[in-house]
């Protein structure tokens, strides 16, 4: 690399949790130009996973999800533009449009847009005008729910998915009265297996959540000032609702990209490295899809340490370096005392093997498709998940008697490290 080419402005749109570790790993690796973070919301980069656990319960400040303080973008001159969104891209003349109106030029463009909670479409205009209906992914919606969340109000969660269901956790721990609604024949059903879901089914009905499966919503009514006051199944239930959080998903930001034209694949298409189908335009996090050696295809991952890991990869390449990006996928949901961690993609599996017991509140289940462990979810082993991530990343084959014998130590079914080479 030229030292004109690691002088040049990187403008990076988005100040989420990628965008903040692009910026600081280009500083550590020496990137000696302009580095500028554009973000709409008011916020330095945060951590979004505490929105629906510690933050949402009051247990912890708005500072302490600042991924860094303010002097450490400050003292690597990083400059932060602050609720400001971008509203163009001209990759010819290498320019990006912010809503204000002005323009600022780029070396190297990084998008970074994360994405928004997919909004519910059920031809009633007045939904998402409820002043008690949210959705959450950012601090701002938490602070707007704040007031409606506490101990006696009735709260109606649609979805079933980590964030309708860490919610529930958090309002029962408060005293809220919760009721989850789920589409699905069961909890957590597109990442989880039957025996997994059931579990979670059951310590959250245990806490006092009552989860309605199989269940479609088919509206709201509303009071004289646009308030939710019921919410309407298809199976005929009439539920009254204080509050109504939405967790059904999400929908990458990938709009600036496709109006300057760059390639899409189930978000914004980059090589392992986060470079889009222009050379000077890369984007990293939740808004990108990238071609994921474990998974033998193209992904795009909504979690945090794929977001670091992308950005560091990117953060590498500016400055010459090729790190490719390529991990396997793991995400981690903490409901209630129980820590669940998942790693690998269990699509396929044939066999489901648990070691340990549900009834015991830890266990692990490993997900094997012709004998190979693909995924696992560890409840409350994070040290056997530390194993769990090496049996998964190596595609061991393992016998599921052995899988579920707990006298057997997993670490006796990682293949050892080749022998370093005679010299
Ligand atoms: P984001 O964090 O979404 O940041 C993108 C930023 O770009 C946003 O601030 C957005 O406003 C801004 N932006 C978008 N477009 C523009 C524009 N045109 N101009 C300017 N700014 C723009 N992950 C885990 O691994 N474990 C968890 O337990 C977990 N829990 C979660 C709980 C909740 C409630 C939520 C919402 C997410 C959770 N996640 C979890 C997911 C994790 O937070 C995301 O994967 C991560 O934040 C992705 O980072 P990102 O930088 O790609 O996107």
């Amino acid at each position: 690399m030229t030292t004109e080419e690691t002088s040049q402005p990187v403008l990076i749109v988005g100040a989420g949790h990628a965008a903040g570790e692009m910026a600081t790993a280009l500083r550590m690796n020496g990137y000696k130009g302009p580095i500028t973070l554009i973000g709409e919301e008011p916020h330095l980069p945060y951590q979004r996973p505490p929105l629906s656990k510690a933050f949402l319960s009051g247990d912890i400040t708005t500072e302490r999800l600042y991924v860094k303080g303010p002097a450490v973008y400050t003292n690597a001159a990083i400059d932060f533009i602050p609720n400001t969104r971008v509203t163009a891209i001209d990759k010819a003349a290498k320019t990006v449009t912010l809503e204000d109106g002005r323009t600022l030029s780029y070396g190297k463009l990084v998008l970074a847009t994360g994405g928004r909670p997919r909004l519910l479409s059920l031809g009633d205009d007045r939904i998402n005008k409820a002043p008690n209906l949210h959705y959450l992914r950012t601090i701002g919606h938490v602070d707007n729910m704040r007031e409606q969340f506490k101990p006696g109000n009735k709260l109606v969660i649609i979805g079933g998915g980590y964030i309708g269901l860490e919610v529930a956790a958090v309002a029962r721990k408060k005293g809220i009265d919760v009721t989850v609604l789920e589409a699905m024949d069961r909890v957590l059903q597109r990442v989880t297996a039957p025996e997994v879901s059931a579990f979670y089914q059951q310590v959250h009905g245990e806490a006092g959540v009552n989860i309605l499966v199989n269940t479609a919503l088919t509206g709201f009514e509303f009071d004289a000032e646009g308030r939710v006051t019921t919410v309407l199944t298809a199976n005929g239930h009439r539920i009254p609702a204080d509050v109504v959080i939405v967790g059904i998903g999400l929908i990458p930001n990938v709009e600036l990209a496709e109006q300057a034209g760059l390639a899409l694949e189930n978000g914004i298409a980059v090589d392992e490295y986060g470079q889009t189908s222009d050379p000077d335009i890369l984007a990293i996090g939740d808004c990108s899809s990238h071609p994921n050696a474990y998974a033998g295809r193209r992904l795009r991952l909504e979690s945090v340490p794929s977001a670091l890991e992308q950005a560091r990869s990117a953060a590498a390449l500016l400055v010459g370096q090729k790190k490719p990006y390529n991990a396997v996928p793991w995400f981690w949901s903490d409901q209630y005392d129980l820590k669940l961690q998942m790693v690998g993609l269990n699509q396929g599996y044939d066999t489901v093997a648990l070691r340990g017991s549900p009834a015991n509140r830890n266990f692990l289940a490993f997900y094997l498709k012709d004998g190979v462990v693909l995924a696992v979810d560890s409840i409350s082993r994070p040290q056997e998940f530390m194993v769990a991530k090496k049996l998964v990343a190596e595609r061991v084959k393992a016998d599921p008697m052995v899988l579920v014998d707990e006298s057997q130590p997993l670490k006796a079914l990682v293949p050892a490290a080749p022998a370093p080479a005679a010299s």
